[in-house]
């Protein structure tokens, strides 16, 4: 669903045009395989959609460096879950209002609605969330939420997650993993025709060697595009390949410019990816501070007012950070709660239980991208993309804090049951609302019936208990 304010566009935009290039193909003739899901990216995304697949089909998953290359290794505040339905309303609010109002409104409504069911999956999956003493999940806060609604594992709440996906993706035997691979373009058939689909992709191997991998369908869940700048929380890999090339092929895109700088990265002065300091460490208590040691905005506004704050700051005090203080947070939560952000920053030289550490703005999030629809299909057809790469217009034109796991896994999952099943996945997670396109035609009942099984709600025992501890 597009409006006018989120219509896609089908161009190529600056920063990916000067993505740089991969390994080169050698000349030797390609490789052919061919398989059932061809999946470009190995992080949360790429990894949930292969388990939402059908175990009868053939998956082959890309990832473009070693496997733990993946922004999703280093997500640390958390995920959110909509705690109870009486937080609905200001969960929607919060997210709406972070985004400047221009997100999608059912794809925020698709992806609060679907958090229990996710989390109660992850659990299911063996992710270890923290928890209360009485056993209930634990909820953390973060800037622009109106209330504590984010589950996490200590301060590398990514890592838990990704390593026990890959951890069941790698029990599969339908699905290969090939690291070091890196998509080139992609494979069309009847290009330049209405009956144009995608139907694989091109690559090259770890000593450059060219494969060609021929799917029924094709995920691009190639994360984010942070590479292209110089100071970013990101893996340098992540170049925005999927888009370039996607758009390539008449993929519309939206939102190019949409693009999220964090307020509070650690400052360092040397050249390299920046150390993220969580959201969750304001939402903690942790303050801003200018050259001075005075407070100069209110921390838990949205990242691009925090970031709008800081800027100004070190432009009146003429310097290249400001400082992010936690004496406000006791010693137990700073080393319990966030005992690799002490560490970081003790190795940087501060230590966060005596001193405050100094923070500069960086590139973060890429809330733009791919569009697609609800099923996460993008304008091409056999195309589908999920996580940072796609633009499902949750985000809109800013990222509220810890709604990007959230949302590459509940999209991820309903872009591996649109593949098998051609109809929606509904909000609830059960039941398919229509049967269309296809994918639907060419799906045995077998594919059918296997994706039902697999995408069904798991049973969950026990069922992750909901209440807030702060
Ligand atoms: C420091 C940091 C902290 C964060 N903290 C949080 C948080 O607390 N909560 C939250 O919700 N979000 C957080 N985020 C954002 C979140 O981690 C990401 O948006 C999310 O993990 C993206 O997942 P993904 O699967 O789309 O991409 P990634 O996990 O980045 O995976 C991308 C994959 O694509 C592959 N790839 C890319 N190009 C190619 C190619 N050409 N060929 C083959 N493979 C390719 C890569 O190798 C990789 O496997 C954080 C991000 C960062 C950087």
């Amino acid at each position: 669903m597009m409006n006018s304010t989120s219509a896609p566009v089908a161009a190529s935009v600056s920063p990916l045009d000067a993505a740089p290039s991969a390994t080169k193909p050698s000349s030797t003739t390609a490789t052919s395989i061919t398989c059932d899901v061809v999946i470009v990216g190995c992080g949360v995304a790429g990894l949930y959609c292969a388990l939402n697949l059908p175990r009868t089909y053939r998956v082959i998953m890309l990832s473009k460096g070693a496997i733990d290359e993946c922004d999703s290794m280093l997500a640390q505040g958390g995920i959110c879950m909509l705690v109870n339905d009486s937080d609905y309303d200001a969960y929607f609010e919060d997210t709406m209002r972070a985004g400047h109002y221009e997100n999608r409104a059912d794809s925020v409504e698709v992806m609060i609605r679907s958090s229990r069911r996710l989390i109660a999956d992850l659990v299911r999956l063996g992710v270890d969330f923290e928890r209360t003493p009485a056993g209930d999940l634990a909820f953390t806060r973060e800037g622009a939420h109106s209330r504590p609604r984010i589950c996490y594992h200590a301060d590398i709440t990514g890592e838990e997650i990704t390593t026990k996906l890959l951890a069941q993706v790698r029990k599969r035997s339908n699905v290969e993993i090939r690291e070091h691979t890196c998509m080139t373009d992609l494979i069309m058939a009847n290009e330049g025709t209405p009956a144009a689909r995608c139907a694989g992709v091109r690559a090259t191997g770890p000593s450059g060697e060219p494969l060609d991998i021929h799917a029924r369908a094709t995920v691009l869940a190639t994360g984010g595009i942070g590479g292209l700048y110089k100071h970013s929380t990101n893996f340098p890999l992540l170049t925005g390949d999927g888009c370039r090339i996607a758009a390539n092929h008449g993929a519309a895109l939206e939102h190019m410019d949409y693009v999220q700088i964090h307020p509070t990265s650690l400052y360092t002065g040397k050249p390299g990816r920046s150390f993220l300091i969580s959201e969750s460490c304001r939402g903690e208590g942790a303050i801003l501070l200018d050259r001075n040691g005075e407070r100069f905005t209110d921390e838990l506004q949205p990242r691009d007012v925090v970031t709008a704050a800081i800027k100004r700051q070190m432009a009146i005090d003429g310097t290249d950070h400001v400082w992010l203080s936690f004496e406000r947070i006791d010693r137990a939560t700073i080393l319990e709660h966030f005992p690799h952000i002490y560490e970081a920053c003790r190795d940087a030289g501060y230590d966060i239980l005596h001193e405050p550490a100094p923070v500069v703005p960086a590139q973060h999030y890429f809330m733009g991208g791919i569009h697609v629809d609800l099923n996460s299909e993008t304008t091409v057809p056999d195309l589908y993309a999920a996580g940072e790469t796609s633009c499902n217009g949750v985000h809109g034109k800013n990222r509220l804090a810890s709604n990007s796991l959230l949302e590459s896994l509940v999209f991820a999952r309903r872009a591996a049951y649109h593949i098998a099943t051609g109809a929606s996945l509904a909000v609830d997670g059960a039941e398919p609302q229509q049967a269309s396109g296809a994918a639907a035609q060419n799906d045995t009942l077998e594919h059918a019936s296997a994706a039902s099984q697999d995408a069904a709600p798991a049973p969950i025992n026990p069922e992750p208990a909901l209440s807030a501890n702060r």
